[in-house]
């Protein structure tokens, strides 16, 4: 069996003990990932603060080793695919595309040029809005996009100037350690540490006196926690958290035209993606079709272990996540909803779920109000255009949504109306890009990642001012361009 190390302060460390990881095709466990103790995180974080002190004073040196990351990660692709499939589940195609996805955000912030904002600069004074780095970050990582959502954190943080701490889920900690472990000689010395344990190490990570920001991706209920300990001692946070993205589709909408776009933006990675469509508001009319197309291909993907070619949907990634999704649908059918397709789990080994369209779903059932993360899709008819945005908003949630229509002038009305960070027409999620904000309206989140907005976050603002002289002159101020 592979032995799996943290990286701390650039060296390979075992944990206090070891847990668990299960391959979620079996059930079986198939390898051990290290505890990180309270000691252990110590250390993290002190490495982390020591290297603070200079990794923030080179940005050249911080934008070549956030280059060289991204190529370390192209060439070692396949061996974190491969963790990401056995530990996830996913297929090994969309593993690698993650990696790919990674690359491709290192090389973004690699390259983005933060200009400066020199705000009065003449015969009477000079004046500059300068952006610090925060210090040490500690972030904070779900199971279902384990590499990307570290990236995510790292690539900007790193950027600014601040040092870090990761966790992985205790569900997938494998690919991140692996990862850890590619970026030892890229990075100085504690910049990036990599610690792996169970659900206490986050609690202790946001009560630890060394973070000056957490970066958490996760459920509400954690961000919640997270929210509160960071209060403590006034950390920064960003909260990157659930949602129940609603699709509206409008009367003019041919459902034979659009159910593959949704039925991808519902089921890829097996639906256990922040952003995929949760629910569907389709128009009484449509309705019946809809749900035909969409049954028809829910039956005919291929589900099966990640590592089979031509699979489209592995297993659902952890225990828990089954048992949620078979009791969110199982509860739906008790109140009347019927599965168009699926229905139930697949009588094999692991946590493979069959496909699920669901349609007769109330309001007030648990799978159309709550986030169901997994291969099931409410499908919900409606007669008032209205009345669709008015049940869509109706949640505590809000991070994307999309309106499926030829009319542009009434999808440019309907996303105006909808309570979320990003709406997508006749696709959903398209918006997921580096150069565009990514977060939640409502309980789905507190500020954004990606972009120039989502660096921000890692930063804190400087004023600078001076007399007319400095102007020019000054070497002080230019830590992010
Ligand atoms: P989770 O909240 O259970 O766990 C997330 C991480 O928090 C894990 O690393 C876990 O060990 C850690 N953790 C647990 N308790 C903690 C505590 N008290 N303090 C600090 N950290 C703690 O979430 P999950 O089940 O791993 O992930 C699924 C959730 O993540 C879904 O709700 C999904 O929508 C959300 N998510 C959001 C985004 C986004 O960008 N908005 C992206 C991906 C996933």
């Amino acid at each position: 069996m592979t032995e799996f190390t943290m990286t701390i302060n650039a060296t390979s460390t075992a944990g206090a003990g070891t847990f668990d990881v299960i391959d979620p095709a079996t059930g079986e466990v198939f390898a051990q990932a290290p505890d990180c103790g309270t000691e252990q995180l110590d250390a993290a974080m002190d490495a982390a603060a020591h290297a603070y002190r200079r990794w923030k004073l080179d940005d050249k040196a911080r934008r070549r080793a956030l280059r060289d990351a991204a190529d370390v990660l192209d060439s070692g692709t396949e061996r974190l695919a491969r963790l990401l499939t056995a530990e996830q589940g996913m297929p090994l195609s969309n593993a690698r595309t993650e990696i790919g996805w990674a690359t491709m955000w290192l090389r973004y912030y690699a390259d983005l040029e933060i200009p400066r904002e020199i705000v009065q600069d003449d015969q009477t004074g000079f004046a500059e809005v300068i952006r610090r780095p925060v210090g040490v970050v500690a972030a904070i990582v779900p199971w279902n996009l384990p590499i990307i959502l570290a990236i995510w954190k790292i690539a900007p943080a790193l950027l600014a100037g601040n040092t870090v701490v990761l966790k992985p889920s205790p569900f997938t900690p494998l690919a991140t350690l692996a990862m850890g472990e590619m970026l030892r000689d890229i990075f100085p010395p504690g910049v990036l540490n990599v610690v792996s344990g169970q659900d206490p190490l986050g609690a202790w990570m946001t009560a630890h006196p060394t973070p000056r920001k957490i970066s958490f991706t996760g459920s509400i209920a954690t961000g919640a926690k997270v929210a509160a300990a960071a209060a403590t001692d006034l950390k920064r946070v960003t909260l990157e958290l659930g949602g129940n993205d609603p699709a509206i589709v409008l009367e003019d909408a041919d459902p034979g035209r659009v159910a593959d776009d949704i039925f991808t933006g519902a089921f890829m990675n097996n639906g256990q993606l922040c952003m995929a469509i949760k629910r569907v508001y389709v128009h009484e009319r449509r309705h019946a079709e809809l749900v035909e197309a969409l049954a028809a291909r829910a039956h005919a993907a291929r589900v099966g272990s990640g590592f089979d070619e031509g699979v489209q949907l592995g297993p659902i990634s952890n225990r828990p996540q089954f048992d949620r999704v078979s009791e969110l649908v199982a509860d739906a059918i008790d109140h009347g909803a019927v599965a168009a397709a699926g229905g139930q789990p697949l009588d094999r080994p692991g946590y493979f779920f069959a496909p699920t369209i669901l349609t007769g779903a109330a309001d007030g059932t648990r799978i159309v109000d709550e986030e169901q993360f997994g291969p099931a899709l409410p499908v919900i008819a409606y007669r008032d255009l209205d009345e669709a945005v008015d049940r869509a908003n109706d949640t505590p949630y809000g991070l994307t949504a999309s309106v499926w229509t030829d009319d542009a002038t009434r999808a440019a009305d309907v996303a105006s109306r909808l309570e979320c960070g990003q709406v997508t027409v006749n696709a959903h999620g398209n918006g997921l890009r580096p150069d565009l904000p990514f977060g939640g309206h409502k309980h789905s989140g507190i500020g954004v990642t990606n972009g120039p907005w989502g660096l921000h976050r890692f930063t804190e603002l400087q004023v600078l001012t001076g007399p007319a002289r400095v102007a020019g002159t000054s070497q002080n101020a230019r830590q992010a361009d």
